[in-house]
């Protein structure tokens, strides 16, 4: 599932800026490289629905919940899962 040996497509960049790109805090520039980086990279097309997921289901739950406890209990659920590698 992760592809470590990336870094000449952009890879670190586009990882760095994918929290604050989901959370659309990005300028637009950047937020059209980040968007066309992962139109053309499955290893952060993983990554990006992998942290779209975890912000989902935090934001959805943290009124009720510490979202730090429960950042790391879905953290440990996803990453449970079968890695396909
Ligand atoms: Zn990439």
């Amino acid at each position: 599932m992760r592809v470590t040996d990336m870094s000449d497509c952009g890879c670190e960049k586009a990882r760095r800026d994918l929290e604050e790109f989901l959370r659309n805090e990005v300028c637009k520039t950047e937020h059209g490289d980040i968007a066309e980086h992962l139109a053309h990279c499955p290893g952060c097309q993983d990554e990006a629905h992998f942290a779209r997921t975890l912000t989902e289901v935090v934001a959805r739950a943290c009124k009720e919940s510490a979202p730090e406890e429960l950042r790391e209990l879905v953290i440990a659920r996803l990453r449970s899962q079968p890695a396909v590698s």
